[in-house]
This record gives structure tokens, sequence and C-alpha cells, in this order.
């Protein structure tokens, strides 16, 4: 069978001139970039040429960059850095509530051991409530997280707004560009953030690799204590051929941005419509959008169901819900977005990359007529019984 992959959001495919920059790393034996030999320095000048690539992709400076295990970790490392050396007044975060499971679980654990925490409304295109985010950042606030992009619905936050907000009351700004790299423009300068966070496997690098952006001078509590790699930010021996992966997929992402872009739009745009002809179609977030993303709710249709019939058919889909302990809990972020539960349950997100053809793109919207028909048709016999 020929399998469509349209769940880019989840994790995109390794770009096999990623592989081919790692493959000698791999293959060869790479040494410990700490040690001092030519072995260990091959291992820096491979670390140091991806810490440029990725610092070019965000406007960074070079020493800006930390590498990390996962974007989670580089969420984690923000939001636990900064509370690690928070002084009182200063003991409160402010983060919105569609941002993902690594920024808002942390941000309840924070909460259980004392922190102030709140999370700031979004309206039902999905972008946050400036007004409410501004009536809760306050001088008791440490730090404001906010997303650039939302990995279910591909909603555009107006990051450098909330940084204005957020300064104005001295507080420091994290923002989770994971799902936005490689998709728009990201430049620390222009959206004015002090932390961000990076995950390779989202711009067609290798999993298990990430990248959190932090300001030259914003200090950070260590997550994890150890030796003094990454300039005492991070400790632990470095994944050379990963990070070697993620250099050259954010040198890709830096080059090809514009163009693929536009391709990744203009595929988007004729899945939407397609989709968005079906009857009891509805589109969920509107606004500025990353590219690549589309999440659609199909009255009277269930998504779980809808996502394991289509990928019967070949097609690979997502739904927003979260699989915790069994129990598929429904998406917070639509749910943030004040739709009815029916609605939630009933939406599929749709996210598009590099190697989608409009091909594949028709025969996904085919695929979902016929599964979204079935359902409906064996709903309403069930129902008629
Ligand atoms: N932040 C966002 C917005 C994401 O979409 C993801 C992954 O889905 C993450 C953070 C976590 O990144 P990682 O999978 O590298 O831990």
């Amino acid at each position: 069978m020929d399998r469509i992959y349209l769940d880019h959001n989840a994790t995109t495919p390794l770009d096999p001139r990623v592989l081919e920059a790692m493959l000698p790393l791999l293959r060869d034996g790479v040494g410990n970039a700490s040690s001092i030999h030519w072995f260990g320095q091959r291992a820096r000048a491979a670390l140091d040429d991806a810490r440029g690539e990725v610092a070019a992709l965000i406007g960074a400076s070079p020493a800006e960059i930390v590498f990390t295990g996962s974007g989670t970790e580089a969420d984690n490392m923000a939001l636990r850095g900064v509370a690690g050396l928070a002084r009182e007044p200063r003991r409160k975060i402010v983060c919105t509530a569609v941002e993902h499971h690594a920024v808002l679980n942390t941000a309840r654990a924070l909460a259980e051991e004392g922190f102030a925490v709140e999370m700031a409304r979004v309206g039902g295109d999905g972008r946050v409530d400036l007004a409410d985010l501004e009536a809760r950042v306050d001088e008791s606030t440490a730090l404001v997280a906010v997303m650039l992009a939302n990995n279910e619905t591909g909603v555009l936050q107006p990051v450098a707004e909330v940084a204005r907000l957020a300064r104005a009351k001295g507080a420091l700004v994290h923002c989770d560009a994971v799902q936005a790299a490689g998709k728009v423009a990201v430049d620390v300068r222009a959206l004015d953030v002090d932390l961000l966070a990076l995950s390779a496997h989202k711009i067609y690098g290798p999993q298990g690799v990430g990248v959190l952006y932090a300001r030259r001078g914003a200090r950070l509590r260590p997550l994890l204590r150890g030796g003094a790699q990454e300039r005492n930010r991070r400790a632990g021996t470095e994944n050379v051929a990963g990070i070697a992966g993620l250099g050259e997929a954010a040198r890709l992402a830096r080059a090809e941005l514009g163009g693929q872009a536009e391709r990744l739009g203009a595929r988007r745009d004729r899945l939407e419509q397609r989709l968005l002809a079906l009857p009891g179609a509805v589109r969920n977030g509107e606004g500025p959008r990353v590219p690549n993303t589309t999440n659609v709710s199909f009255a009277g249709v269930e998504a779980e169901s809808l996502l394991m019939a289509l990928d019967l058919m070949g097609l690979a889909v997502s739904t927003g819900a979260a699989c915790a302990a069994g129990a598929v809990e429904p998406s917070h972020v639509l749910r943030a977005m004040g739709l009815p539960m029916d609605r939630v349950q009933a939406s599929l997100r749709f996210s598009l990359g590099r190697s989608t053809t409009d091909a594949e793109v028709d025969r996904a919207a085919e695929a979902v007529a016929l599964a979204v028909a079935k359902q409906r048709e064996t709903r309403a016999l069930s129902t008629r019984r």
C-alpha cells in the first residue's frame, strides 16, 4: 500500500541530506567533545558547526545555544531554570492555556511546589487574549511562556506583543517555537524573547535532540548536574551525531524556508478547501497560521475511529487527543478555544511536509470523504436500530 503521511507535526522523517551529514560520525566513531585529543577536537568541531547553524536559523549568537535531549527538555529547562533562581516577590509564571504539555505540565508541577501559576485565556480563533494575559502579568511575575505556533491548530501567537507586555512588568519571556521553526521565520531579537525552545525532529532532523536558546546574561538553574558541558548549562556528554544532524536540518530549514512555505501553504489550502467542502466540516483555528497545518471537525463523526479507518486506508493523521494512562483525554487546545465537546471529539489534524505532493493531498481528501460518509452511515444505522 502507498501510505500517505500527513502527521508531520508529530514528527518529520529524517531528510536524506541530514542522514548523510550524520553517517560519518555514526560510522567512523566520534570522540567525546570534552576530550583534548584529535578525536575530541573533531567532535567539538561538529558541535561548533551545528551551533553556528542553529544560531543562524533563529538570529542568535552561537554562545546563546544550549543543546538538550528534546524540545520537552528545553521547555522544562526554561521554566524550571527561571523558577529555580526566582526570588520574592517574583514567584509567578504566566502561560497560555494552549501551550504544549511540555510547558503546561511543568507549570503545573511548579504550582504543586508552591509557585503561583496562571493561564491566560485564548479566543475562539486560538489566539491568546492579550487583555487577559496583561491582567495576569504583574511585578510578581518571573516568567511569561507563550508558544509561537500551536501544534494542533497551527495558529501563530503574537509573541512580540506578549514580550512587550511582559517586559513592561520586568518578567522574562520564554517561547516554545518547536512547531514554528522551518515553517515561518523565527528571530529571537525580533520576537524579543529571553528563552526559546526548538526540536530537531520537527525540522527533518533526528529524534531526541533539542535546543534552548538562552539570551546572553539570562541566568538559569541547570536541570542536570554533572560535567561542565554546554558552558555549565546542561551536563552530560553531547549527542554529537544527533546534534550534527540538527545542524544540517537547521541549515536546510534556513536555506529553503521561503519556497517551502509557499509550496506547503498552497497544498494545505488545496486540502483544506476539499475537506471544508464536505457537509458538516468546520475549521478549528483562525488568523495567521503556519502553512502546513489544518485542523477540521466533521460533525457527527468520532475522530478516534475515523483516524483508525483512515489508517487502514493508508492515511496517517492525528487527533489532538492525548492518551494518558490508557484513557483518551480530549484536546485541551480545542477545549480552551471554547469548542463544544462533540466538535472537539470530531476533530482531526492534518500536517503536511516537505515531500507531500498534490496527488497525495487529493488522495487524502478522497479517503476522508469516504471514511466520513461511511462512519455517518454506520452511525445512522445504529441509531435507527
Ligand atoms: N512543544 C511543542 C509545541 C511540540 O509540538 C512538541 C512536540 O510535539 C514539543 C514541545 C516537544 O518536543 P519533543 O518531542 O522534542 O520533546
